[in-house]
């Protein structure tokens, strides 16, 4: 099984928080990695890699320039995440049948060129919200919750979980 997180249309001064938010949602729920288009960031691909570094895992972050050629040349179920999509219960079931997806996100506004290149188009909820949390809903919803027991490898932090405060291990 294997989920690729695309990022679309990335601008470094507006959209920097929101990407590595992407990034570290897409890993924490399970997918193996994020390719990202529109400007290049060396400080976002560096705040996701220090994260994984301490974290664990294999997550990977990279970019590419030109997001449509990378589409043309998948061979992964391609699935846009948006308002205007079929409703996630109504077609996860279907899409649970794919285990090599690629899952797009947008920013601002996604270019229309892109319905031409998907397979799937998803909504959750038929309302306008946040990129974040569209790919934890999906992500969830598509996984059934087994990602929340999700064991990441070479962690050289994990959480020890407490009713109260705080307790990490390092290793
Ligand atoms: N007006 C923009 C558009 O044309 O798509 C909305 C951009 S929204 C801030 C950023 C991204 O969040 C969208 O491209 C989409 O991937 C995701 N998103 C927002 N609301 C969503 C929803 N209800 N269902 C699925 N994805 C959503």
């Amino acid at each position: 099984m294997s989920i690729t997180l695309l990022r679309l249309g990335h601008r470094i001064f507006r959209d920097q928080r929101i990407t590595t938010h992407c990034a570290l949602t897409a890993r924490a729920f399970g997918c193996e990695k994020m390719i990202y288009s529109g400007e290049k960031d060396r400080e976002t691909e560096k705040s996701v890699k220090d994260v994984v570094k301490r974290w664990g895992g294999n997550f990977e972050i990279y970019y590419e320039k030109n997001w449509k050629n990378f589409l043309k040349n998948s061979s992964q179920k391609k699935i846009l995440l948006t308002m205007y999509g079929v409703n996630l219960p109504n077609v996860i079931d279907k899409i649970r049948n794919e285990s090599d997806i690629v899952l797009i996100v947008g920013s601002e506004k996604v270019p229309s060129e892109i319905y031409g290149m998907i397979d799937y188009q998803v909504a959750v909820t038929l309302q306008p919200h946040s990129e974040v949390a569209a790919l934890a809903v999906f992500l969830d919803w598509y996984f059934k919750g087994k990602e929340m027991d999700i064991k990441f490898s070479n962690a050289k932090m994990e959480i020890i979980p407490m009713e109260k405060g705080k307790n990490i291990k390092l290793s």
